[in-house]
């Protein structure tokens, strides 16, 4: 899947010119005009994967954009780099403390722009959790032989079949980070359907019911995904 960037500008101009530049980088794109169509499709499927965040908006400042991607579970982990006018030193400052990743100073160049994007994507590209080949993984009650794919829940062999392993070993890589079904259904079955997702909500259900105990460790965020724990809770 390509990565998205949302473009959030008000200048129609400006917004094309990095919409083009952004394209033909091989990103996909989608341009809001408006703070509240901002932080409308920042929450919508396929999520952002980086925002481009313009100060001076229309309905709302950038700052509070920031600030209320900040706040959202959804989407408090998205980079966002914001797009300044020179001299706004505290909308700048500020922009930090609302927690931005970076910013670029207009007029900036499209070279510039682009290597900081790539340096943001790079930063926020989260390592997988490594998968040990001589040795087994141990998660609370949950233990894994992962070459042998062999699944042990309180040293009770549990018998699942590879796709059920392959889930289990895609979320527990990722633990402590929301997995949407696309996303599942992408790495995992290696397709890409809206209309399949219920398909992953059924080998959850059966995946949880085989681990038993071990079950909870593979959370539900309603109407988002599922997420590995990222620690066993104490038992
Ligand atoms: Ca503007």
């Amino acid at each position: 899947m390509s990565i998205l960037i949302l473009i959030v500008e008000d200048e129609q101009d400006l917004a094309r010119t990095l919409k083009y530049n952004l394209e033909r980088e091989g990103y996909a794109t989608r341009c809001a005009l408006t703070a509240s169509d901002a932080l409308l499709f920042a929450r919508q499927e396929p999520l952002p994967d980086l925002v481009l965040l313009d100060l001076m908006l229309p309905d709302m400042s950038g700052t509070e954009v920031c600030r209320r991607l900040r706040q959202d579970e959804l989407t408090q982990h998205v980079p966002v780099i914001i797009l300044t006018a020179k001299g706004e030193e505290i909308d700048r400052v500020v922009g930090f403390e609302v927690g931005a990743d970076d910013y670029v100073v207009k007029p900036f160049s499209v070279r510039e722009l682009m290597l900081r994007v790539r340096a943001i994507l790079r930063r926020a590209q989260p390592e997988e959790a490594a998968l040990p080949k001589d040795s087994d993984v141990v998660f609370g009650r949950l233990r894994l032989d992962v070459p042998g794919y062999r699944v042990w829940v309180d040293e009770q062999a549990v018998h699942l079949t590879a796709l059920e392993f392959k889930l289990l070993t895609t979320l527990y890589q990722r633990k402590g980070r929301v997995q949407s079904r696309e996303a599942l259904l992408s790495d995992v079955w290696d397709i890409t359907a809206d209309v399949m997702t219920r398909t992953v909500d059924t080998h959850i259900k059966r995946l949880r019911e085989k681990l038993g105990a071990a079950g909870d460790y593979i959370e539900t965020l309603r109407g988002v995904g599922y997420c590995f724990l990222a620690a066993p809770a104490n038992e």
